[in-house]
């Protein structure tokens, strides 16, 4: 069709993202019933939103016929008094990913470049391309971000940084005061977006006082969501901490209702139930040491991890993960990661994670 060939060459030539398979999918395919279903493939939260966010919820649904609050007034406040920031600090995304897309367009145009690591989160060059700027990928070590070889990499067209910390698919972290040593040398002329979804999860000797960097550092973005440690994946919200001129420049491409009313009012209630976060957080440890118990037994080798998931190495990895899919299990292929022999599976529920483990030892056997 050649509307199509009218599109920017750099937008056709985009390899779609690749989500994990939906239940109800699944379900189709193989004529499973959902709840004989396992997914572990999205990171999701096993325990499920806090109570107290899907009251919030329940409690907004009359006005639903009323755009939302697009200033965000509320959920700001909120997170500027738990996080010691103002206000203007702040940007709302639909999602994290929404912010990520936010940073390229704002910051990136065609003929200007993108760094980001081998095995990094597929989304940084899916935006890079989208606005028609050229990723640098940096080669991984040992399989994370490797920060002195990402420093080296930058050219004078490069206008942005991505670094997740943790991880994702791969888990690694960088030591706080490594990533500090980092941020100090990038050139100001550069935005450090430090996207830390998984930011929760970290123990308190591993976690990085990012906060704190931002007096310091007028080119640091960091990306929060509450997708992840925070239950709320399918309402899509996160937000940005910067320098209130980078902020600036990010609402200027944010559309002006893009988070909803109800994603709100859900994550106001979600940030004040601390108790139902650490519940989370101790869930997702105990179920990484069983999982990592697991894999052991059966002489499967991972990658340590710092985030609610684990990439395990193992051969066939295509054909294991269809046996498992037989099986009513779903985990994550990262081929597309440039980890061809690895699967990544999410930390679920004990029960789920012990289906998990019984399935990929029955798959191996087949
Ligand atoms: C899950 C994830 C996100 C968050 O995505 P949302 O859009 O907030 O759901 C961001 N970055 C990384 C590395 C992730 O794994």
């Amino acid at each position: 069709m050649e509307l199509c060939d009218l599109a920017p060459g750099y937008v056709r030539a985009i390899a779609p993202y690749q989500p994990g398979k939906p239940i109800a999918e699944l379900a189709r395919e193989m004529g499973l019933n959902e709840v004989d279903i396992v997914k572990l493939a999205s990171n999701e939260n096993p325990l499920g939103p806090s109570p107290l966010a899907l009251a919030a919820i329940q409690e907004c649904l009359p006005e639903l016929a009323r755009y939302p609050d697009g200033n965000g007034f509320t959920l700001k406040s909120a997170i500027a008094t738990k996080y010691g920031v103002k206000p203007e600090q702040i940007v709302l995304g639909n999602g994290s990913n929404d912010v990520l897309e936010f940073a390229a367009r704002a910051f990136l145009k065609p003929g200007d470049s993108a760094v980001y690591s081998q095995h990094a989160f597929a989304v940084y060059p899916l935006v890079v391309q989208a606005v028609g700027a050229r990723g640098i990928e940096v080669p991984a070590k040992d399989f994370g971000n490797d920060p002195q070889a990402m420093l080296e990499a930058i050219e004078d067209d490069t206008r942005l940084i991505f670094i997740a910390n943790p991880n994702n698919p791969t888990g690694t972290l960088i030591m706080p005061d490594v990533l500090l040593g980092f941020i100090e040398q990038v050139p100001r002329n550069v935005l450090v977006l430090l996207d830390e979804a998984y930011f929760e999860y970290l123990a308190p000797e591993v976690t990085p006082k990012s906060i704190e960097w931002l007096a310091r550092f007028p080119n640091l973005l960091i990306a929060r969501t509450f997708s992840k440690a925070y239950a709320l994946a399918g309402l899509r919200v996160g937000f940005g901490l910067a320098h209130p001129n980078v902020v600036g420049m990010l609402n200027r491409v944010r559309q002006p209702f893009n988070v909803s009313s109800v994603a709100q009012v859900a994550a106001v209630a979600a940030l004040g139930d601390t108790n139902h976060l650490q519940r989370g957080v101790a869930l997702n440890a105990a179920g990484m040491q069983q999982i990592c118990a697991g894999l052991k037994q059966i002489d499967l080798s991972y990658i340590p991890s710092f985030g609610n998931f684990l990439s395990f190495r193992i051969g066939g990895a295509t054909a294991m993960y269809q046996r498992l899919l037989k099986r009513g299990i779903i985990v994550r292929p990262v081929a597309n990661y440039g980890m061809p022999d690895y699967l990544r599976v999410s930390i679920g529920l004990e029960v789920e994670n012990e289906k998990f483990l019984s399935a990929l030892a029955s798959a191996m056997q087949e």
